[in-house]
């Protein structure tokens, strides 16, 4: 327990937890369950160029996303490029995306070959909505990237009824939905095609790996000739996932439920604590829905007098990973390549707002309690900490 202000790490203090507690998932399944689905690669000296494990995976996922066809790869970063190369409207330019976003998504539209332009947020969701996107949709819009935030999902039917009124395209990045419904339905299956990361960080861990799911045939087999290059001519990308990320994804799948009622115990905790800290909102999860409960997130109100940039400070010397919510949005990043945006003044004012808190499988009840014990001692001393 802290008692006086330099009994923080920050002041030179022992930190609160001996080894640094993470906000990403890093979700380990069982070793056993793990090697089990090895022997599978062992036995049959397959290793890469869609073996046994990727196709049965592959087939495990479009029953648990309830889509006709799904595509693994090496990335999620890759998986992306796949879908949104074979997606945008041929001759036009620009892709629709959010700023506040995952910090390599500009990139990955880049190396598609066409040019983001950045989309404001809507304040409730914090994420891509209907409205903003119809705003700044012009005759080079050639393709939607819905992204799904870290905590519930964007107006996913929203954005089908703007694609099918103006014939554009639309692609999910739903890396941080895997186990969402929206409006019941699973995701996987909205717009035309969705993507997935296999990231050591995200709900299954495949070490990395990624993957696209989607209804469309004559996609899909596209999709699949582009992540396979065939060395005689026709260019695709040697993109393919191995047996052994797709052993320890396979693992990851099997344990998922156990997994997110982890993850659900742990929300829990902090919202039933941190509701008595009236200046922090945790960001709540949509129980109407199926959700993963993984991502925790923090908003500091308007009472909260300490600068965002130095609470982290604070929590990262206390050994407490937590960071800024994906800060800075895009557009104010120094790309190297050409972007396009407006007035994005409702994502500059929420992209100071939020911290992403400790969450996942190594999280116990046990440091919540201590995160928040933390938290109130901060609070108290805030006016020698500004
Ligand atoms: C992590 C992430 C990706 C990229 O996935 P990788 O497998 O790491 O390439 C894409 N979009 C979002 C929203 C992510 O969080």
């Amino acid at each position: 327990m802290k008692e006086k202000i330099t009994d923080l790490a920050f002041f030179g203090g022992a930190p609160l937890f001996e080894t640094p507690i993470s906000t990403s998932n890093l979700v380990k399944p069982s070793l056993e369950r793990f090697l089990n689905y090895s022997k599978v690669f062992y036995k049959n000296k397959k290793y890469t160029g869609r073996g046994e494990l990727v196709v049965e995976l592959e087939k495990r996922l479009c029953s648990f996303h309830e889509t006709d066809y799904c595509v693994t790869f090496c990335s999620g970063f890759w998986a992306l490029v796949g879908a949104i190369k074979n997606l945008a409207l041929e001759g036009k330019s620009e892709v629709i995306m959010p700023s506040l976003t995952y910090r390599r998504l500009a990139d990955v539209v880049s190396w598609a070959g066409l040019t983001p332009r950045f989309c404001e947020v809507d304040t409730k969701t914090l994420s891509i909505s209907p409205k903003e996107v119809e705003k700044i949709i012009n005759k080079e819009t050639s393709l939607i990237i819905g992204v799904h935030p870290i905590v519930n999902c964007c107006d996913a039917l929203g954005l089908e009824k703007i694609s099918a009124d103006y014939n554009i395209p639309l692609l999910f990045d739903t890396v941080e939905s895997v186990y969402e419904t929206y409006s019941g339905k699973k995701t996987g299956g909205f717009g035309d095609a969705e993507c997935f990361s296999f990231h050591a960080s995200k709900l299954i861990n495949g070490f990395e790996g990624g993957y696209i799911t989607t209804n469309d045939f004559s996609l899909y087999k596209k999709i699949m000739k582009f992540s396979c290059s065939d060395g005689n001519g026709h260019v695709g990308i040697n993109g393919n996932l191995n047996e052994m990320h797709a052993a320890m994804a396979l693992s990851g799948l099997d344990e998922i439920n156990d997994n997110v009622a982890h993850n659900k115990k742990i929300y829990k905790l902090y919202s039933e604590l941190f509701s008595k800290i009236r200046s922090v909102r945790v960001l709540e999860f949509d129980e109407k829905e199926r959700t993963s409960y993984k991502n925790i997130v923090f908003e500091l109100l308007p009472e909260w007098k300490i600068p965002r940039k130095k609470l982290i400070d604070i929590l990262n010397k206390e050994n407490i990973l937590s960071r800024a919510y994906y800060y800075p949005p895009l557009h104010m990043k120094n790309a190297r390549y050409k972007t396009i945006f407006g007035d994005l003044q409702k994502t500059e004012i929420l992209s100071e707002k939020f911290i992403l808190m400790p969450c996942g499988f190594f999280v116990k009840e046990e440091d919540v309690r201590k995160i928040y014990d933390l938290f109130l001692f901060i609070e108290k001393e805030s006016s020698s900490l500004i």
